[in-house]
């Protein structure tokens, strides 16, 4: 990748990065307490994180039922799921569910709620009164103290993007390497992340394949 295309891809990225107002605010939704029991996974406080949500119970165990592939059951405060999960794959399509149905698309506050606008479904914020039609093919963003500007990571590129750059997901990221093969892994410096998306720069090259 030319140096000045790796310009213009960090003056967009700063361009989107300045362009939001990104709020630190995170939902407090207590941590699944996860039991197994055999081949059935019990969260025993399931109502309770669903309380903190602030939605249909019934809209988040459809998406649950949905990814997990398999049965739910409500059991008072008790979500039994007919299959082995873990607490981190748990956890993982609860935030899935909480970037794509509950926070602000704009502000990332948890402060929404959900309308109905013609035919399309919303997310209205009542923190900055932005609205989003649901994006389904949003994705997980991770917790972004996983990833941080300045700080170095060891990634190994996995693909080679239509402008040349090299991209792989880490740690639920997509990032953007410009200068690398694929297979290639390398040692980088993030330099600008954007949701979940960020951008490395090289700083040694581990292996080349
Ligand atoms: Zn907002």
């Amino acid at each position: 990748m030319a140096k000045d295309e790796y310009e213009s891809l960090l003056d967009k990225s700063s361009d989107i990065l300045s362009k939001s107002n990104i709020s630190e605010e995170r939902l407090k939704i207590p941590e699944p307490n996860i039991i197994r029991e055999g081949k059935v996974t019990i969260v025993r406080n399931f109502m309770d994180m669903v309380d903190m949500i602030n939605r249909d119970p019934k809209h988040i165990m459809k998406y649950l039922m949905k990814e997990f592939g398999i049965g739910l059951n409500l059991d008072g405060k008790r979500l039994i799921i007919n299959k082995k999960v873990t607490l981190e794959e748990f956890t993982q399509k609860i935030e899935q569910y909480l970037n794509v149905f509950v926070r602000c698309y704009e502000c990332n506050s948890p402060d929404t709620e959900i309308k109905k606008v013609g035919r399309t479904n919303v997310i209205e914020c009542k923190a900055c009164g932005a609205q989003h039609p649901i994006n389904m093919s949003k994705e997980l963003t991770g917790n972004e103290a996983d990833l941080e500007e300045g700080k170095k990571y060891v990634v190994q590129i996995s693909e080679i993007g239509r402008s040349g750059e090299g991209r792989t997901t880490y740690r639920g990221y997509h990032i953007f390497v410009p200068g690398v093969k694929k297979g290639e892994s390398v040692r980088i410096v993030i330099k600008k992340i954007k949701d979940g998306t960020a951008i490395g720069e090289v700083i040694e090259r581990i292996n080349k394949q």
